[in-house]
């Protein structure tokens, strides 16, 4: 398969889950998965919404809290010292910095600056916390970049929010070397990523198609535009076993004719034993790289699908 990579893609992190001291109590969150495994592959950018607001380590706590004037960012002990204006300005300054360089963040779960969902939103005392706010450097930050992919350290976890994360982050990174005056390249992106959209419905990936479909320099400022906000929301879909066993069919029709009758079915046995959560997508797949190297196949070996992100990171013998 293919194993040529672009420079590692620089991502975002807070800076308490790189193990710095960061926190309001001076400790921090390291996580190994972001701090040991991650960053073997990938550039990791430290950053502390909090410490960035001028605010000092320790300090005391904040919280996302409800008021007539919508949900602002607040001291826990005494709601009138309020940091909303200042994190906003914060998140507008570091999207201004990063916008274009990184292609992924990673965040803290549940802090008020930094939680992406389900971060609690204080109603006052004896009144419980709605569990429905965004931390309020996500929420601006994201508005100012929204093609970044954006994940919670907590979801990365599970590992098919994992695969399809890092999925999301090369294939940006891949989109921000892309010369943005290049017609070709943007042909080209377009058709290696055929079946990385294919695995998300035919639907999707002729809606992309039409909008490369017949691109010239004078239109490709504004085909770019439309191209990239519905390719990265086509990328976020999650994959059902299903779309990935029509995928790994799609792909054996394009050297099946050079197989065996019994490579064949031990193939397509393969593929049932994923589609029945016997085997990690990592079992077809390695068998696909086998027949790949036996009969190579230069579009097949250009399709991102087969090898998405750096192979060490393992993803895929867990989904
Ligand atoms: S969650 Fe965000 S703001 Fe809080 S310590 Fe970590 S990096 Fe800083």
């Amino acid at each position: 398969m293919k194993t040529t990579f672009l420079p590692r893609p620089r991502i975002a992190v807070s800076a308490c889950l790189l193990g710095l001291p960061v926190r309001f109590d001076g400790g921090h969150k390291q996580d190994r998965f972001v701090k040991d495994r991650l960053s073997k592959v990938a550039d990791l950018i430290p950053l502390c919404p909090e410490q960035l607001a001028g605010m000092p380590t320790p300090r005391p706590t904040i919280q996302l809290r409800e008021t007539p004037d919508g949900v602002r960012l607040v001291q826990s002990n005494d709601p009138s010292i309020d940091h909303t204006e200042r994190m906003q300005a914060v998140a507008e300054a570091q999207a201004r910095r990063l916008d274009g360089r990184i292609a992924g963040l990673i965040v803290q779960r549940k802090s008020p600056s930094c939680g992406m969902e389900r971060v609690p939103v204080s109603r006052g005392k004896g009144v419980p916390a709605l569990r429905t706010g965004v931390g309020m450097f996500v929420q601006h930050f994201s508005r100012q970049c929204p093609l970044v992919p954006i994940e919670e350290e907590g979801r990365l976890n599970d590992p098919v929010l994992r695969e399809n994360f890092l999925e999301r982050v090369y294939a940006y990174d891949r989109w921000l070397h892309l010369d943005p005056e290049d017609v070709s390249a943007f042909i080209a992106f377009h058709a290696s990523h055929k079946l990385n959209l294919l695995a998300r419905g035919t639907d999707a990936y002729r809606a992309l198609g039409r909008i490369v479909a017949g691109v010239t320099r004078s239109t490709l400022a504004e085909r770019r535009a439309a191209y990239i906000p519905l390719f990265m929301e086509t990328l976020a879909r999650k994959v059902r076993r299903g779309s990935h066993v029509n995928v790994l069919q799609h792909v054996m029709g394009y050297f099946k004719q050079q197989l065996g009758p019994q490579d064949k079915a031990e193939l397509l046995a393969v593929f049932e034993s994923y589609r029945r959560e016997e085997t990690p997508l990592s079992t077809p797949l390695v068998l696909i790289d086998h027949h790949l190297r036996q009969h190579p196949n230069d579009y097949l070996q250009a399709q991102h699908y087969l090898q998405p992100y750096p192979g060490e990171l393992a993803l895929r013998a867990q989904v």
